[in-house]
């Protein structure tokens, strides 16, 4: 078997122990692999590097495109950003992979047969990190949903099913609400299920399914969901499979893969050879899978299995105890097999670009920060801007409709958002930019304005609550 060159952080807090303690694993399983070992986090941080990470370690993890990475410490109070979200993003690791697996009788769980893998969407949604402060009372976060986002994750989450002889994905989303961005996700499910007619597929809302989820884990395969949802389920899943301690996660790209425990540094038993090693060794099993070293990946998950039946619970779980049961497999845990599974999984053409649809603007969104009187009054007042082309049609106050007809019984903060759609003609950005300028003559304070558009002659946005 060939080398393979893999890039190492041993991270902070606990860290270095548990990395030790699985570096020592893969060596003695025998796997094949050059370890290149970077610097990342606290000490990082502390010279001042605000992503936590130098230009040399870029040079590696682009050079062998694989990371193993323990946990690291992430500094507390702003200027700092997340480690985590800059290495998911700059190396567009889009699928972020959780297996959540009961290890009944031996580790205590409601859920003795749970066996579900979680897909989360890893770089759109509300992570996007666009947000504004808008008025006095209101904040903005922008959730942001592409086709190819969608397409790249739906095709992962089937891709990995077939790779790994599982039988059904479920869709996650809330699009009863948010027809538009989870709308697409789930549009984006139907269409590419469709290819895989071997698997079978289901629609869950995100709220009853993870209600179901939580109460009958067993009923779920794979889960395939946007980033938010997913962030929130895989922790709720691993815990009720047994421990957040003991899981593991892949994020997998077209340029990279990082593997990584899902539990942090842990300062605070950080030395004390207490720190269970278990999800940053599932995370190494993952990653032998994924350059192609299964036979090694098996040999070790089995004798961890082994370890787990015979009560060899962390410390001991990394030391000689362990190493002894290489080659061994488990009694009553299911053995697994990743000997047959393809290195990596080849994902194909992971995104059609559609021909740009016929856009036509049809009107526009201004957003008002006012407190000046009733939603009548603005009404009243926002009017005089109307014109020949563009005319007031609606006023929403936090997504309910307040102008014309509203309920007095509507709350309304400061934020406005005012729909002015055209009178029939074609308008362009030109009358926006007039429409603008003669509310800025009404002394009223625009926070911004969105374009509305129709797509191929569909609206390209969402009606008021109430409208
Ligand atoms: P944590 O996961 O470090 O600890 C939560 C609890 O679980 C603690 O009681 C801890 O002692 C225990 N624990 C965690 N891992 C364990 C292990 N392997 N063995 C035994 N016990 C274990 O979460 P936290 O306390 O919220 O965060 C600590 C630091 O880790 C913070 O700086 C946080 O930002 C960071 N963090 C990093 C990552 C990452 O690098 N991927 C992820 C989460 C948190």
């Amino acid at each position: 078997m060939s080398r393979t060159a893999i890039t190492v952080a041993y991270g902070d807090g606990i860290g270095p122990e548990i990395m030790h303690a699985t570096l020592h694993i893969l060596q003695e399983a025998g796997a094949q692999l050059d370890i290149d070992p970077i610097e990342i986090g606290q000490s990082v941080y502390a010279r001042g590097v605000s992503s936590g990470i130098e230009p040399e370690a870029w040079d590696s993890l682009r050079r062998t495109r694989v990371f193993l990475k323990a946990p690291i410490t992430t500094p507390q109070g702003g200027g700092f950003k997340s480690l985590n979200v800059t290495i998911r993003k700059s190396l567009g690791l889009y699928a972020n992979v959780r297996p959540c697996v009961a290890y009944a009788p031996f580790v205590r769980t409601r859920h003795p047969q749970m066996d579900v893998v979680i897909v989360r969407e890893n770089e759109e949604d509300l992570y996007a990190g666009i947000e504004h402060r808008q008025t006095d009372e209101v904040m903005q976060c922008l959730k942001l949903i592409s086709r190819p986002g969608c397409e790249k994750i739906v095709r992962y989450a089937f891709e990995y099913a077939r790779a790994n002889g599982r039988k059904k994905v479920t869709c996650f989303t809330k699009d009863n609400i948010m027809k538009l961005t989870d709308g697409l996700f789930h549009k984006v499910f139907d269409e590419i299920a469709v290819g895989y007619p071997d698997i079978q597929n289901e629609h869950l809302i995100v709220d009853i399914g993870a209600a179901k989820l939580a109460d009958t884990p067993e009923a779920f395969d794979v889960i395939v969901t946007p980033n938010l949802y997913g962030d929130i389920l895989s922790d709720v899943a691993a815990q009720i499979a047994g421990s957040v301690g003991m899981a593991g996660s892949a994020n997998i790209g077209e340029h990279g893969a990082m593997f990584e425990a899902i539990h942090g540094s842990a300062p605070s038993i950080a030395g004390q050879n207490t720190a269970n090693p278990s999800g940053l060794l599932l995370a190494a099993v993952m990653m032998l899978v994924h350059i192609g070293q299964g036979e090694v990946a098996t040999r070790i998950h089995n004798a961890w299995l082994c370890a787990i039946e015979d009560g060899v619970h962390t410390p001991d779980i990394f030391t000689e105890g362990f190493v002894a049961r290489l080659g061994k497999e488990p009694c009553t845990l299911q053995p697994v097999s990743y000997a047959s599974t393809k290195k990596g999984i080849e994902m194909g053409t992971l995104v059609t670009r559609r021909p740009a649809a016929k856009k036509d603007l049809v009107g526009v969104d201004v957003f008002l920060h006012w407190r000046d009187g009733s939603p009548d009054d603005l009404g009243a007042r926002l009017s005089l801007a109307s014109a020949e082309k563009l005319g007031l049609t609606m006023i929403t106050n936090r997504g309910v409709k307040v102008w014309p007809n509203g309920l007095p019984e509507t709350f309304c903060t400061d934020h406005w958002r005012c729909r002015f759609l055209g009178k029939g003609d074609a308008i362009g950005h030109s009358d926006i930019i007039s429409l603008l300028q003669r509310i800025e003559a009404l002394n009223l304070d625009f926070i911004k304005c969105e374009n509305l558009c129709n797509f191929d002659g569909e609206p390209g946005f969402a009606l008021g609550q109430g409208q």
